[in-house]
């Protein structure tokens, strides 16, 4: 009984801890936005355009709401079991993305889409180097955009492999 009980108190001092878990997980924040653009490549005909693009290539320009996807990929901070703090990641979506991009005609009126198709699959190139210098903890996995619910590209990155 008096061991027991001198264990026991042992115990209570012991110094709290956390258990790391080590790992690679992937986070994902979700963003929307609604914007207007037209494919069109301005260096071939009208009549090429209509071939490549059809109804996109409507002159006075038609709209998405986009729901853009963006994971970022680490092990978690031991101290906080995060990898990444998702408040900042949404932030830096909403600073970089969405407040250039929503409400915005895609074609005229983004500064990093000049002279760029608005397609959606250089939408997700564009949107990952908007992106990749600025995330701080882990490393940027994926940058997935979703024309319509069943329309969407994914980058992974200059180095993914093809
Ligand atoms: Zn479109």
């Amino acid at each position: 009984m008096a061991k027991s009980a001198s264990t026991s108190r042992a115990a209570s001092r012991k110094r709290p801890s956390v258990r790391a878990l080590r790992g690679t997980v992937f986070v994902t924040r979700q963003v929307h936005f609604n914007a207007a653009h037209r494919l069109h490549n301005p260096t071939k005909s009208a009549a090429w355009n209509v071939e490549k693009f059809g109804l996109c290539n409507n002159p006075r320009w038609h709209g998405h709401n986009y729901v853009l996807e963006v994971t970022v990929a680490g092990e978690p901070d031991p101290e906080t079991g995060y990898l990444l703090d998702l408040g900042g990641l949404k932030g830096l979506l909403e600073e970089r993305i969405v407040r250039v991009c929503d409400h915005r005609n895609l074609n005229e009126e983004v500064p990093f889409l000049r002279d760029v198709i608005p397609s959606t699959e250089n939408l997700v190139i564009a949107f990952w180097h908007e992106l990749e210098p600025h995330i701080k903890n882990g490393r940027l996995h994926s940058v997935k955009l979703y024309e319509t619910p069943r329309n969407f590209a994914e980058y992974r990155g200059p180095a993914a492999a093809a």
